[in-house]
Parts: C-alpha cells; sequence; structure tokens
C-alpha cells in the first residue's frame, strides 16, 4: 500500500494556505487524507450552541466539498480522537495494512485543547507514528511573547507594543508574506493542490468509521433557530473583499452599530476558515508605531485577540474564575427573572434590548453593543459575569472562549486589563452616542418604531407593549460602586 499521511483538522477549516495539511502533502506527496472528530460530549456542555455547530458542520461540508474536488477526502466521526486514533491503529494492524507514515495538525490553545493533544503526542509516540503540529490559528504565539523569561504580559498596550515590535523582525513578517502568497495563488488559480488518496484505499466496506457528517447536518438543523450564513473560506474571502472597500472608514464606523463599519469575519476566524494572519496579507496592512488610521485601528482589533489568547493560555484558570483574586467571589445579587429579561431583551433599556435581540435572532451582536449589554448585566442588573459569558456561547456564531472570556472580564472588570469597576456604561448616554437617529434601535425593536430619536434614549413609560425600564441606572450605579468597593 502507498505510503499516506492524516491531517487532523480542527478549528483550521480550509486548504488554502493551511500550514500543517500544506506539509504533509508535500511530504507524502499529495497523498494526504483529512480527518475531523468531535467527541460526543462536546454535544451536552451546557454552552452548546446548535446555530453554532450547525455552522461549523456547514464549514466542515464545504471543507469536504473542496478536498473531493482536488481527488482528496475528508472522514468526520463523532467519537473523540483518542479512541478514534486508538481504533485506527488496531484496525489496520489487525487488516495487516500500514499505518500513517505522518499526522499533522495546527495548534490549539485553548485548556481542554492542549490537554487533548499532549494525550495524542503521547499516543502517536507510543505507537511511534511520525507527528508534526504547526502554528495557524495565531500570529505570534502565546510562547514567543514574553515580558521576561517565561513571564507574559498583563496589560495590553505593552503588550501591543511588543507584538508590533516583533512582528516586523523577518522570521515574523514572513508569516504574513507566505499567507499573502498562498492567496495569490488561489486567486490566480493556480494553487489547484491534487490528492492522490481516499479512505476507500485505507478501509474496506466492514470498516467501523462511519462518516457522520450527513447525518449531524441534518438532526441538528432541527435544533437551529435563526437563519446560518455562508460557510467556508470562498464565502470568508467574499465577506473580507466586501471589508476591504470599506477598511479606511473603520475607525469612525466600527463604533456605530446602524453601519456595517466592521468586517464581520469572526465567525470564519473562529473556526479557521480564514486566518488572522491571511486577513492581515490580503488588506495589505502594515505594522504601525502609532494607530493612526482606520487600518491601524482595525490591526490593533486582531492584537486584542491575541492578547486574550496570551492570558488563556498562561491563565488556564480564567475559564473558571476572575482572573484578579479579589473579585473570585463577588456576592453578586443573580436576579434570576432580570437575567431573563435581559437575555430577552425585555429589560426595558432599548440598546440593551436591540442587542439582545440581535444576538437571539442572528447569532451575531455588534462590539459596541456587547460592550454595553455586559457593562449593564454586571454593573446595572449586579448578575455575576459567567451567566452572561455562558449566555453569549449558547448563541453568538463567533463564540470564542478566549475572545468571549476576556470581553466578559474586561466589562465586568475582574480581567487582566480590565476596564476599573467605577466606569459604568450609562446605557442612556451610550445610545444616544453611538445610535443617535435609533436607527439600530429601531432594526431589532419594531414597536419602538413610530418614537422619535430623542425618545429613545431615556426611559419609555406606558407604552403599548414596550416594559418600563426594570432598575434605575443611577441607583444600580450607586450599588455596583459599593459591591466592588467591597473588594
Ligand atoms: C462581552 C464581549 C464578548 C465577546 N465575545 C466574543 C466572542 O465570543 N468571539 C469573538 O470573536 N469576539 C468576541 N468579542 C469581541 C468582538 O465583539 C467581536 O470579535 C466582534 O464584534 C466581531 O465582529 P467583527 O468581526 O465585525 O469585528 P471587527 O471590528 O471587524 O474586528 C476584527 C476582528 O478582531 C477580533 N476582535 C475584535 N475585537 C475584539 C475583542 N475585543 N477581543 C478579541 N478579539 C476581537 C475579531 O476576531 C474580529 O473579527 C466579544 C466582546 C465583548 C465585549
Amino acid at each position: 500500500m502507498t505510503s499516506y499521511g492524516i491531517h487532523w483538522f480542527r478549528r483550521d477549516l480550509r486548504i488554502t494556505g493551511n500550514p500543517a495539511l500544506a506539509h504533509n502533502w508535500q511530504t507524502t506527496k499529495g497523498n494526504t487524507l483529512g480527518l475531523f472528530c468531535f467527541d460526543k460530549k462536546f454535544l451536552s456542555r451546557s454552552d452548546f450552541s446548535a446555530n453554532r455547530f450547525q455552522f461549523f458542520l456547514e464549514t466542515l461540508q464545504k471543507l469536504k466539498d473542496e478536498l473531493k474536488q482536488y481527488g482528496g477526502d475528508l472522514l468526520v466521526l463523532d467519537v473523540g480522537p483518542e479512541h478514534v486514533f486508538k481504533t485506527l491503529v488496531q484496525y489496520l494492524s489487525a487488516e495487516s495494512k500500514a499505518l500513517p507514515s505522518l499526522i499533522t495538525w495546527n495548534r490549539d490553545y485553548e485548556p481542554y485543547a492542549t490537554n487533548r493533544d499532549s494525550t495524542m503526542i503521547d499516543f502517536f509516540d507510543k505507537q511511534q507514528i511520525a507527528h508534526k503540529d504547526f502554528r495557524d490559528h495565531l500570529i505570534i504565539e502565546p510562547h514567543e511573547l514574553e515580558k521576561a523569561p517565561g513571564e507574559g504580559y498583563q496589560v495590553y498596550s505593552p503588550f501591543a507594543r511588543k507584538w508590533m515590535k516583533i512582528i516586523r523582525e523577518p522570521e515574523f513578517w514572513s508569516r504574513i508574506q507566505s499567507s499573502k502568497a498562498s492567496l495569490d495563488k488561489y486567486k490566480s488559480k493556480s494553487d489547484k493542490p491534487r490528492f492522490g488518496f481516499t479512505w476507500n484505499e485505507v478501509l474496506d466496506t466492514s470498516h467501523p468509521f462511519k462518516d457522520q457528517l450527513e447525518t449531524y447536518r441534518e438532526d441538528n438543523r432541527k435544533h437551529v433557530d435563526i437563519p446560518i450564513p455562508k460557510a467556508g473560506f470562498a464565502s470568508a474571502l467574499e465577506t473580507l473583499d466586501s471589508f476591504k472597500t470599506r477598511i479606511d472608514n473603520y475607525k469612525p464606523d466600527r463604533d456605530m452599530p446602524s453601519i456595517n463599519g466592521t468586517s464581520r469575519l469572526s465567525h470564519f476566524v473562529k473556526n479557521g476558515s480564514i486566518t488572522t494572519s491571511q486577513i492581515v496579507a490580503y488588506l495589505g496592512l502594515n505594522y504601525y508605531d502609532k494607530r493612526e488610521d482606520g487600518r491601524d485601528t482595525y490591526f490593533s482589533e486582531l492584537v486584542w485577540r491575541e492578547f486574550y489568547y496570551h492570558i488563556l493560555s498562561r491563565h488556564k484558570r480564567v475559564e473558571q474564575e476572575a482572573f484578579l483574586p479579589k473579585y473570585k467571589d463577588i456576592a453578586w445579587d443573580n436576579n434570576k427573572e432580570w437575567f431573563d429579561q435581559w437575555k430577552k431583551g425585555t429589560t426595558g433599556f432599548p440598546i440593551v434590548d436591540a442587542g439582545m435581540r440581535e444576538l437571539n435572532t442572528t447569532g451575531h451582536m455588534h462590539n459596541r453593543v456587547r460592550m454595553i449589554v455586559s457593562s449593564f448585566l454586571t454593573k446595572d442588573l449586579l448578575i455575576n459575569w459567567q451567566w452572561g459569558e455562558q449566555y453569549f456561547m449558547e448563541k453568538l456564531l463567533d463564540g470564542d472562549l478566549a475572545a468571549n472570556n476576556g470581553g466578559w472580564q474586561w466589562a465586568a472588570s475582574t480581567g487582566c486589563d480590565p476596564q476599573p469597576y467605577f466606569r459604568i456604561f450609562n446605557p442612556w448616554l451610550q445610545s444616544k452616542k453611538f445610535d443617535p437617529e435609533g436607527v439600530y434601535i429601531k432594526t431589532y425593536l419594531p414597536e419602538l418604531k413610530d418614537l422619535n430619536a430623542k425618545e429613545l434614549h431615556k426611559p419609555i413609560l406606558s407604552h403599548k407593549t414596550y416594559p418600563e425600564p426594570i432598575v434605575d441606572h443611577s441607583k444600580q450605579r450607586e450599588l455596583a460602586l459599593e459591591l466592588y468597593k467591597r473588594y
């Protein structure tokens, strides 16, 4: 049997500019098989999102189609990688078939993933199967950027300064250049990798590995309650093309939720349909000393993302608790009725309710509004940020542990380099400033369409269907200050 490799896909669901896949393909001369395995346990997680999962499954389908088009193959299984690889090795040995000569994957930095990967490395080593992992999901990995040997950063500004210093070194900038080269090839249609191998050549008819993708796509679809956007690398690139025409206005527009001013790429970035390195390359962004225009501002947002990965990978405990120890056990009020009203978007604060309804009906929420609703939950309703974090994960198509945890801990002032606890957003002033005409509010709260702009930025009393504010912002602000001062 010809020698072959397996590329283990995880959150790198694309072919173009996929470093581990490319290495496998080159080493095995195109005899690379794609494998994806998720664990059924994942489906019963309390923050599981059927909507995000469907987007993920659609992305896998696109990847499978693309691989097949190039003569390759993708096998999607629903038992965890430990079980899959163990059973595969047993099966191949029993059938006297060759084991893969190489297994590759791109690195992941979430605590669960790093534990899983070290278990798998031990297993491959024991089986004497060659394996190699690559950087892909981040431009600069957490271990490559240190304040002092062994010491990571905890404040964004010095982190970003060091990041911008390092990226211009040829070793690091070449990462952007190689992303550019692969995108250029894709665009010029000269990058048509030929894969010479399919799973049928390894598994005979009685094999125990039944592809699960179609079953899951059909079954999970029944639980989806929002329109699922187009998935895959080509759609990500289309979205990027559209953003390219708007990036110069990013600085003023990105804070206005009624304007299509941001990239809307985060759900693609989340599963690796496209990487941030490819985005930087495609937009022709350059490193900067001082943030000046929309391009620099956009670049700095990508660095925020890297910052939160840096924090999560070096302080795994943030997944479970406040980064700042003094805020681990805040005596939140945790009023369940208010929490339900927040979730449904019936708090009587139009900007908050519009945000929550955007989230519930589209799986997305504008960044400015994420900041407003998270501040409102923690500092107006005095509800534990972890409740909000979990609800976001249940709903967001881009739900991502590092960014979501970072965003929530920032808003709740419990995190690394957070908003100071005494800076409490006033939801009325926020809506006046960032949605002055109420265009965003009225999009998601059509029942308020007849109100004039001014009426939307103060309590709405005696409306036929829209509720009065559930709390008084000034009073709650005082309570929040008292609460935080206790720690
Ligand atoms: C409470 C809260 C929760 C959040 N949860 C998530 C989440 O689960 N997943 C997620 O991807 N982002 C999260 N963010 C960050 C941000 O809101 C989204 O990345 C952004 O709204 C996505 O839209 P976009 O792609 O149009 O953003 P753009 O403005 O175009 O930003 C470009 C890219 O930069 C990254 N980015 C931007 N802002 C941030 C940030 N503050 N932190 C980390 N990365 C950032 C994203 O990858 C984004 O695609 C959260 C922010 C807050 C305040």
